[in-house]
């Protein structure tokens, strides 16, 4: 019912040369789009370049890594959602975790930015964070709920069923140390329940819910077994072709 989504997130890496070799190896080996979907989050710089490469390869989408919540105007620096919407991205990460530490991203302002990307006729997805230290309390597990609470504040039951829920406890990312499958299953379920609790069984059947935090081509299979895991997102496994092909392959 739900196509499983794998999302390769670049962050601040890759040449221009890289990425186009990239590009080269990829081609003609990702999966059915039918059974897998799959996409890059590239830095704004190359979304030009992704975004003519998946015009010519259904295999891909294009996705953003962030944007700003205002389509124009006087935001020196920032990217527009429109501009990007009009490249042909489909996807915009939001609040990942690396955005709310070091761009000081608040809840409120990754709510704007979903409104803003949902009516550019892209998709969020909308990242939540998880610490080590808030996971041990597991105070009534607010530390991945209220973030998807927050963000989706507004935001229709039609727009939330095409959303998408990044699953990135941050002690995980770029540790080589990835969750647990059933660490990842407890969390993604929860975050299910919690869009049921929000807008009932038909919405949250459809959001698609992805993990990500050293995904790798050996773990891929495991993590996806997990019933509400609808997918991964690799970070450092994705920078390389060869990688990135095997995740999207669940592996093999
Ligand atoms: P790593 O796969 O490098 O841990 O990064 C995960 C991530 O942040 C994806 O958004």
């Amino acid at each position: 019912m739900r196509t499983p989504f794998i999302v390769g997130n670049w962050k601040m890496n890759l040449t221009m040369k890289q990425v186009d070799d990239f590009l080269d190896t990829i081609k003609g080996q990702l999966p059915d789009p039918n059974n897998v979907e799959c996409a890059i989050a590239a830095s704004s710089i190359y979304l030009d370049k992704l975004t003519e490469y998946c015009k010519n390869d259904v295999h891909l989408k294009a996705a953003a890594q962030n944007c700003f919540y205002k389509n124009s105007g006087a935001y020196t620096g920032e990217v527009s959602p429109m501009a990007i919407a009009d490249m042909g991205v489909s996807y915009v990460m939001l609040g990942h975790s690396e955005r709310r530490k070091y761009f000081h991203e608040s809840n409120q302002m990754i709510n704007k930015k979903v409104k803003a990307v949902l009516s550019n006729g892209m998709v969020p997805i909308i990242c939540c964070d998880e610490t080590m230290a808030k996971r041990k309390t597991y105070d009534e597990m607010n530390w991945v709920v209220n973030p998807v609470i927050e963000a989706l504040k507004g935001v229709s039951a039609e727009d939330a069923k095409k959303i998408v829920i990044g699953y990135e406890p941050s002690w995980a990312i770029g540790t080589g140390k990835s969750a647990s499958g059933k660490e990842i299953e407890e969390a993604c379920f929860l975050i299910r329940e919690t869009i049921q609790d929000l807008y009932g069984k038909e919405v949250s059947d459809l959001v698609r819910i992805v993990y990500g935090g050293s995904v790798n081509a050996k773990n891929v299979k495991e993590i996806m077994s997990q019933p509400d895991v609808d997918g991964v997102l690799p970070g450092t496994s994705s920078l390389k072709p060869e990688d990135f092909i095997k995740i999207t392959n669940f592996g093999k």
